[in-house]
């Protein structure tokens, strides 16, 4: 956003691309996307058992861009079967031969970083800055992190032999296609085992891409599969008798579902679901800076984010210039074409999501919340949604409590640091929440109390591989990134 982009903590690793020089509006052309694609199983694409496609759009556009391949049941099974078949021999490979592939493909993405984030950002409506100066150097960065363990393991376990799992199947949401692919693949291939990934319905293209990627890294084939399809593709492969472990991004609903159905199966599971992280201001920080930390915690990726900082608590002396501030801010945010290396906020991934957004808006207004949005134009076709501030919440309202995963923030008020805690924590969901404030010691007491997976102080919105991600209550279970990650796909039952 602006001045501080949501941005990696570290160093970027991807050599910085010659943007000077291009043509203010990102080329199409710089990926080539094929008319129809196969299911990526056993090392080759190939025509869906199924024999059904089903259409991915540009969100901008309404512009039909390929057809994908609806994975059924008996590409489910044929993919977790290729998967299981490789699974031996990928798990008894020399670790630091299984890392060579790893270093492989990261450096790969780099090299084809530009193609992949205009197919992100075509596939799914992302700024192109956001695809090109996040995403896309954080696949890569997860990859080359990810590699570096796998013959490491011993030292990350001491006094255990970590065992990989078998199969993973994994299935993942639209709002950061390959991110999402990256968290999970990179960890469960660094430990040994095997992949069958499901991307989600509106976004399956760089999944297929990634595909192609491995394959010409020489990754031997079944260690990756890749059947895009719907909701019905996700629960044949999650309740597959052959799969070991399932890892699930997405809603709470659906997760709530995944867990009741594996209930008993044996099978490893780890749930990254829904958020509605509380983003504190404190009347000390420095309050410019504040504005646009809050500003990317809710309008990166236009609010599609899990823990997007969709509740504002603002310290009750400050409100009123903070929020007049905000709405200052807020009219500056260029809404519109994902292409546009200036736009700020791109399309909202679907007509459906849009849908959402709108009702949640809408029942804001009816509840007695005052709505503010930017006076800007939004394109005529595509699905767009301008930029939303609350203010006057309550507690009970929906737009405090549900989550709208959309461009929406609200704020409300505290007196006390005890009084910020009792509201953050107040949700079912405990993903993420935020901090500002220029003392040290109240961050340490804020963070001891606040009941979420993740807390920013002074900033918002940052991922490292290094670092663990991961919620409470229902937010769900188990962490990704870092050594905690990998543990989520290790036997470390026995004893060295
Ligand atoms: P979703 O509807 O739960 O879908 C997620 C994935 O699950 C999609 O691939 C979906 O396929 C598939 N799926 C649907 N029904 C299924 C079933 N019964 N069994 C197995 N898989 C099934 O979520 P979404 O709307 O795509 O994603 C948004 C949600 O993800 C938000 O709630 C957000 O907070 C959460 N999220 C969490 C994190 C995190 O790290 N905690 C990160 C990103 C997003 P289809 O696409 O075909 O429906
Ligand atoms: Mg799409």
């Amino acid at each position: 956003m602006g001045d501080q982009p949501a941005s990696t903590s570290h160093t970027p690793i991807l050599a910085p691309l010659d943007w000077e020089y291009a043509p203010s509006r990102e080329s199409a052309d710089l990926v080539s996307i094929g008319d129809r694609y196969g299911v990526f199983v056993d090392g080759d694409f190939r025509p869906p058992l199924s024999k059904k496609w089903f259409e991915t759009i540009n969100p901008a556009t309404e512009d039909v861009l390929a057809e994908a391949p609806l994975a059924g049941e008996r590409d489910v099974d044929r993919a977790v079967q290729a998967a299981k078949k490789a699974a031996g021999p990928w798990a008894k490979l020399a670790p630091a031969e299984r890392a060579k592939y790893l270093f492989r493909i990261a450096r790969m993405v780099q090299e084809r970083s530009r193609e992949l984030a205009v197919l992100e950002t075509l596939d799914g409506g992302k700024p192109i800055r956001e695809a090109r100066d996040v995403d896309v150097p954080l696949v890569a960065a997860h990859f080359f992190y990810h590699a570096g363990w796998a013959d490491k393991l011993e030292y990350a376990f001491a006094g255990v032999d970590p065992k990989p799992l078998g199969v993973a199947g994994q299935v993942i949401p639209w709002n950061f296609p390959l991110l999402m692919l990256a968290w999970k693949v990179a960890p469960a291939l660094a430990t040994g085992n095997t992949v069958v990934l499901k991307p989600a319905e509106t976004t399956p293209l760089t999944a297929l891409h990634f595909a192609q990627i491995t394959a010409e890294a020489g990754l031997p084939p079944g260690v990756l599969n890749v059947i895009p399809g719907a909701g019905d593709t996700g629960a044949s492969l999650v309740g597959h008798p052959d799969v070991a472990k399932v890892a699930f991004t997405g809603s709470t609903e659906v997760g709530k579902l995944i867990q009741r159905r594996l209930a008993g199966s044996g099978k490893r599971l780890t749930l990254e679901l829904g958020g509605k992280s509380a983003h504190i201001v404190f009347e000390d920080a420095p309050l410019d800076q504040a504005v646009e930390g809050v500003v990317n915690g809710i309008f990166f990726n236009q609010g599609h984010v899990c823990c997007a900082g969709s509740r504002l608590f603002i310290q009750e002396s400050i409100q009123d210039v903070f929020v007049g501030k905000l709405r200052d801010r807020l009219q500056t945010l260029r809404v519109g074409d994902p292409m546009d290396k200036n736009t700020d906020v791109g399309a909202i991934n679907s007509a459906a999501q849009l849908e959402k957004i709108s009702e949640l808006v809408d029942s804001g207004v009816e509840e007695g919340a005052e709505m503010f949005q930017p006076d800007c134009a939004l394109p005529s076709r595509g699905f767009f949604f301008k930029p939303t501030l609350f203010t006057g919440v309550s507690q009970s309202h929906r737009i405090s409590q549900e989550e709208i995963f959309g461009p929406v923030l609200s704020t409300m008020s505290f007196r006390t640091p005890d009084e910020a805690i009792e509201k953050a924590n107040n949700t079912p969901y405990g993903l993420a929440a935020g901090v500002w404030t220029t003392k040290g010691s109240r961050i340490l007491w804020m963070a001891d109390r606040l009941r979420s997976g993740v807390v920013w102080a002074n900033t918002y919105n940052k991922f490292d591989p290094t670092s663990p991600f991961g919620g409470y209550k229902e937010s769900g279970f188990g962490r990704e990134g870092g050594r905690h990650g990998l543990a989520s796909y290790l036997d470390l039952s026995s004893v060295r």
